[in-house]
């Protein structure tokens, strides 16, 4: 897939870190419990690692409990990607960057009202600007 944000593979490591390359350009998982924005109550816009583009408001975050940083809604304009993913011997599907093609996350159905989805999402694959 062409994606507007288009690197070398050289490229994304270079300006990623180590953890952030392996997860947006690898669809690798950060451990559980351990990103920084999982508990992260504050107001602001979470946006793509990365590109930058925005991707969820602090408005569409919850609780879940699950480990990793919980949204029950994206920004409109964000039109992420979503992908059937069949690794790991599951059936899942994967948010991936409509700008950059960078793996976020997962979505599936235990969300809260008003859409009843939670995207599980990286901390690593967001940056948090504070509004
Ligand atoms: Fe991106």
């Amino acid at each position: 897939m062409e994606f507007k944000v288009n690197k070398t593979e050289k490229e994304w490591k270079e300006i990623l870190s180590s953890e952030a390359y392996r997860v947006l350009r690898q669809a690798g998982t950060e451990r559980p419990f351990k990103g920084e924005y999982t508990d992260t109550t504050e107001q602001g816009v979470y946006s793509c690692a990365g590109c930058g583009l925005e991707l969820f408001s602090s408005e569409n975050k919850y609780h879940s409990g699950c480990g990793w940083p919980s949204f029950w809604g994206e920004l409109e304009s964000a039109k992420i990607l979503k992908k059937q993913d069949t690794s790991h011997g599951m059936i899942r599907t994967e948010l991936v960057c409509s700008n950059c093609g960078g793996h976020l996350g997962h979505i599936f159905n235990d969300g809260p009202p008003p859409t009843g989805v939670r995207y599980c999402i990286n901390s690593v694959s967001m940056k948090f600007t504070k509004t």
